[in-house]
């Protein structure tokens, strides 16, 4: 791909962030939790290591590989007109995984404890 086409594919990005979160699979079911990545600013929801996010965090991948595992929001311009696109639900509108997802995670329990606020 060019530079051009490139930096045409990146500008699609609506920068909300949601790609850049922790991610569980229940079953057939994809959940975003509020737990960002450690490279993630929080203020503009870019990526602090760009350039060499893939040697950074083993974690991160590209669009296309998240749109496979449909690890992209429904409302993501990469997953757009995805035929059969099963979209990941966020954590803040499904209480129900909090427990599975506070188990999984210890460290976001205790930062919780005593309440179901999301950051
Ligand atoms: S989910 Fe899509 S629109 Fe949001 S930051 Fe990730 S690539 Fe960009
Ligand atoms: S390293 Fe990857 S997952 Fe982390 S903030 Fe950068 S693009 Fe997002």
């Amino acid at each position: 791909m060019s530079d051009n086409a490139d930096a045409d594919r990146e500008a699609l990005c609506r920068r909300c962030g949601a790609c850049c979160h922790e991610k569980v699979r229940f079953g057939g079911q994809v959940v975003i939790t509020d737990i960002a990545c450690e490279f993630l600013d929080a203020k503009t929801n870019l990526c602090t290591v760009y350039p060499e996010r893939f040697q950074r965090q083993p974690r991160c991948s590209s669009a296309d590989r998240s749109a496979e595992v449909n690890g992209l929001p429904g409302d993501c311009p990469y997953v757009a007109g995805r035929v059969g696109y099963r979209a990941p639900v966020h954590l803040a509108d499904h209480p129900e995984y909090e427990r599975a997802i506070n188990t999984l995670y210890p460290e976001r329990a205790k930062t919780r404890r005593g309440g179901s606020e999301h950051a």
